[in-house]
């Protein structure tokens, strides 16, 4: 869908750039006008927030659930997934904090000094999943313990006998379903909330924010290239003991539909077409591992949430303890499994992660300038990582995968 001829993404970079100028012009005589409608902006994602995780996780688990039951290859999917999810957001945190790209632009805070999560004790923080009274989690927007119960709901769910396995089921995707045309919905008023929140930001402390921002990209490219170029790799060397090369150059068609459309779920066809047939991994694996992985497993986005949130407290000048970027690992591996695979759903989440950290949601406003761009590069590791998943998954149940890289038979 076009607005007055140009895509959402066009209007997006349009709106920074007029919101910067804005800034810049009117000094913060711009403000008053800037900051209603940042906060409607805000507000209206925020409004998204809950409801979204609350569909989405239970969405996620029903789908592992019903491909043939949490069983061994069901364990060893979430175990690869986890792992790599892991191994992507370690190498964005080293990356973030060794680099530091936001410690030289301190920005005001505009809002409130931020409350952080301050659990007393990793203890403390574990007990505190369990909720005592879900509504009250709900009420008071307390993301972990909201997740702790939607996965053992959606768990029982699945232990249900029909005409309520049935019927929940459908409930539940048709409830996420309208999640993500509400957030979609939201996603158009971007340009509106991006021109004012980064006016009301240049308006107040001038360029200072921008200058970090290049280096923060760099950064996550950074993080993104080395877990496509290396770790993965290495995986697929040395646990699959398959040739990474013959593998990625298989995968190509599905790499570039991912960079294109910035997202898994539509590149998903392509990715089960690439895996199956020029990587040779068995339909019974890849049916059964991309799905899921196009849901759970998003190593690219899972790196860049760690980036951001960390790069967005130093950019406030916030100094996180260990065990809140211990919160923020674990947030953002979380994230990575509650995003759906769709433009900019990584973002979304990330206003998730702030919030539970307590840091200023307004920093959404200025990762999201470059967030598009971004996007595109961290589905392409997404998509990756689940494509090696499905090779990795195959060779440890016995599959020879001859012939892999090499174009199928009806294509010669
Ligand atoms: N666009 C990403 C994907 O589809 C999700 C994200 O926004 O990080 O994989």
């Amino acid at each position: 869908m076009k607005i007055f001829g140009l895509s959402l993404t066009s209007w997006i970079f349009v709106s920074l750039f007029l919101g910067i100028a804005a800034g810049l012009i009117f000094g913060d005589v711009i403000v008053p006008y800037a900051d209603p409608l940042a906060t409607i902006f805000l507000r209206l994602l925020r409004m998204t927030i809950i409801p979204l995780i609350i569909t989405s996780i239970l969405s996620g688990v029903l789908s592992i659930g019903s491909g043939k039951g949490l069983g061994r290859l069901g364990l060893k999917t979430l175990t690869y997934y986890l792992v790599t999810s892991l191994m992507a957001i370690l190498t964005g945190q080293i990356l973030v904090n060794v680099f530091k790209p936001g410690m030289n632009a301190t920005i005001v805070l505009q809002t409130n000094a931020p409350e952080v999560a301050a659990a007393e004790s990793i203890s403390d923080l574990l007990f505190n999943i369990i909720p005592t009274n879900i509504f009250d989690s709900l009420a008071d927007g307390n993301v972990l313990p909201i997740i702790f119960f939607c996965i053992l709901f959606g768990y029982f769910v699945l232990r249900l006998k029909e005409p309520y396995l049935t019927s929940l089921t459908t409930l539940i995707e048709g409830a996420f379903r309208v999640m993500m045309k509400m957030v979609r919905f939201v996603i158009w008023f971007a340009p509106i909330g991006i021109f004012a929140i980064n006016a009301k930001i240049v308006g107040t402390t001038g360029l200072e924010a921008f200058k970090s921002l290049g280096f923060y990209f760099v950064i996550v490219l950074a993080g993104l290239l080395w877990h496509a170029l290396v770790s993965l790799p290495l995986l697929l060397r040395f646990v699959a003991r398959v040739n990474p090369l013959r593998h990625y150059k298989g995968m190509i068609p599905a790499i570039l539909t991912a960079f294109s459309t910035s997202s898994s779920m539509a590149a998903l066809p392509l990715t089960i077409e690439s895996v199956t047939t020029r990587s040779r991994v068995s339909h019974k694996i890849a049916s059964f591992t991309l799905p899921i992985g196009a849901t759970v497993n998003m190593d690219g986005t899972a790196l860049y949430e760690c980036v951001a949130t960390i790069f967005i407290a130093q950019l406030y000048g916030i100094e996180l303890t260990i065990l809140q970027q211990t919160i923020v690992v674990l947030m953002a591996l979380l994230a990575s499994i509650g995003a759906a695979g769709i433009p900019m759903a990584g973002l979304v989440m990330l206003t998730i992660i702030l919030n539970t950290v307590g840091l200023p949601l307004e920093g959404v406003g200025i990762v999201m300038a470059v967030d598009r761009l971004l996007d595109m590069f961290r589905t392409t590791v997404n998509v990756i990582g689940d494509s090696c998943g499905a090779v990795i998954i195959a060779r440890s149940e016995g599959e020879t995968l001859e012939g892999m890289g090499e174009p199928a038979a009806n294509e010669e």
